[in-house]
């Protein structure tokens, strides 16, 4: 299996060295140089496999430079940290599955492909005899997610910027009380966007990058898709085999498109499984606003109860693109580049009527979002988080176009992440799982630093691995 770059502008490369690029060196995204077909005989042996298992004929599917043995140390490591022995367990209420994607050490599911990613980047780093220093800034649940996939790995720091007394409480701390030497957590007195353009005013430094080996753990990442596009085959195989159904829709609550995206992989590999994707938005829904009106153009944020999905420029969506336009690379780049200038992208009348096979939408808003929680829980006294309401509230909303088959909302997070907007809902506040009990008595590390490039990039060279 080789990758290409959605933007036409690399050689075919081998899955290792996606890992390392993350975004294209042209620009673009990478991508898989072909779908690989899943028969049926494969798919009734899956059916039998625990989900570590399942991970690894997935991810093998797409990685061939890597040896089985050593693939299946990577997964079964990366997995060993979740709470539940089914990895992402289903359950049922009411009329829809909810598929618990939040039972990592940081409980977001994003510790899905952030576990299998630290391990992935230590192991490729090992191999070459080098060490790297990741750099993110984080709204939230990235940064913990992706401070847990590294802590503790001898060939890599990790700095990430949080704005200061700006993100939750628990998201705070989930970060700051990692004791581990190579985790360095820097609080900018500014926003999230002051984080986000400080990074990116580093990574653009080439020289600098190139000093200290910089490597970045975002969304665009190939192995982080690969890596959740297991938990739709897995569902998807499980309620074939345990309800007998033939179909399975998935309701996604999504902000940068990266795991719906993957939920497009899983649906080119089984195409007969899985039916509709639901991408479910808050008030920022640029994304539901293409599927209904073919045109994808860029708002303002707005910050709501769910704020890891308050975005606006998806940056996988490029993926679908390429797709959409018939694998042509030249039209991809046209379009990305009229959209960095116009800050639009109009699609025609048969790639719109394609994309509305793709994919079904709708967008959410905070009051349905909180009303949902609240009727979820009267009817079936199941808690969900804000994340996860919005993509139960797409899934009623759009309930009576799904005809035949089941239906699974992803519960993308633990409603004890989200206290404060669970207790305006229900009530009281969600029971706190035992990895957050005791999080405000442990030490807290955290370099406080004003928002300027030259202090964050000082900091970084002070406690880089050299
Ligand atoms: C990141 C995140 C999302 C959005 O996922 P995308 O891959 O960016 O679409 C949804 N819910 C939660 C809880 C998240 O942390």
């Amino acid at each position: 299996m080789k990758y290409i770059s959605t933007r036409g502008g690399i050689a075919p490369i081998p899955f290792k060295e996606t890992v390392m690029m993350g975004l294209a060196t042209d620009g673009g995204l990478i991508l898989p140089d072909h779908f690989p077909v899943v028969g049926t005989r494969e798919l009734s042996r899956w059916q039998g496999l625990t989900y570590p298992e399942l991970a690894l004929e997935v991810i093998s599917l797409f990685v061939d430079d890597i040896s089985r043995n050593d693939l299946r140390a990577l997964i079964f490591k990366a997995y060993e940290s979740f709470d539940h022995k089914e990895i992402t367990p289903l359950v049922l209420t009411g009329n829809y599955y909810i598929l618990e994607l939040f039972h990592g050490p940081t409980l977001a599911f994003k510790d899905i492909a952030l576990q299998f990613l630290g391990n992935l980047f230590s192991y490729l780093l090992r191999e070459k005899g080098a060490t790297m220093n990741i750099l993110g800034a984080t709204s939230g649940d990235t940064g913990s997610a992706a401070i847990y996939g590294v802590r503790g790995k001898d060939n890599i720091n990790i700095f990430i910027l949080h704005p200061h007394n700006r993100v939750s409480p628990v998201q705070e701390l989930q970060m700051t009380t990692v004791p581990d030497a190579n985790v360095f957590n820097i609080a900018i007195e500014g926003t999230f966007d002051d984080c986000q353009a400080i990074v990116k005013a580093i990574f653009n430094d080439l020289a600098f990058k190139a000093r200290y080996r910089l490597g970045s753990v975002n969304s665009i990442n190939w192995a982080r898709v690969l890596a959740q596009v297991v938990y739709y085959v897995y569902a998807a195989l499980k309620l074939n085999k345990e309800v007998g159904a033939d179909l399975v829709h998935f309701s996604v609550p999504t902000g940068n498109f990266g795991d719906i995206f993957a939920g497009y992989v899983a649906k080119r590999l089984m195409e007969r499984h899985i039916g509709r994707l639901i991408i479910a938005t808050n008030e920022n829904n640029i994304l539901s606003r293409f599927i209904l009106e073919g045109k994808y153009s860029k708002g303002t944020v707005v910050q709501t109860i769910s704020p890891s999905m308050d975005i606006q420029i998806a940056s996988n969506f490029e993926r679908y693109l390429y797709y959409l336009f018939g694998e042509d690379c030249s039209r991809v780049k046209a379009a990305m580049e009229q959209f960095n200038e116009q800050g639009e992208i109009t699609i025609s009348k048969e790639q719109l009527a394609q994309a509305r096979r793709d994919f079904a939408t709708a967008s959410i808003d905070q009051q349905t979002t909180l009303e949902t929680i609240k009727e979820i829980y009267k009817q079936t006294d199941y808690i969900v988080d804000p994340h996860t309401a919005v993509g139960c509230a797409a899934a009623e909303k759009l309930r009576s176009s799904l005809k035949n088959g089941a239906v699974v909302c992803l519960a993308t997070a633990h409603p004890a992440k989200f206290p404060e907007a669970v207790k305006q809902a229900v009530g009281h506040f969600p029971p706190r799982p035992e990895s957050l009990k005791g999080l405000d008595k442990k030490n807290s590390r955290c370099k406080v630093l004003p928002a300027n490039v030259d202090a964050v990039k000082k900091y970084v060279a002070e406690n880089a691995l050299k």
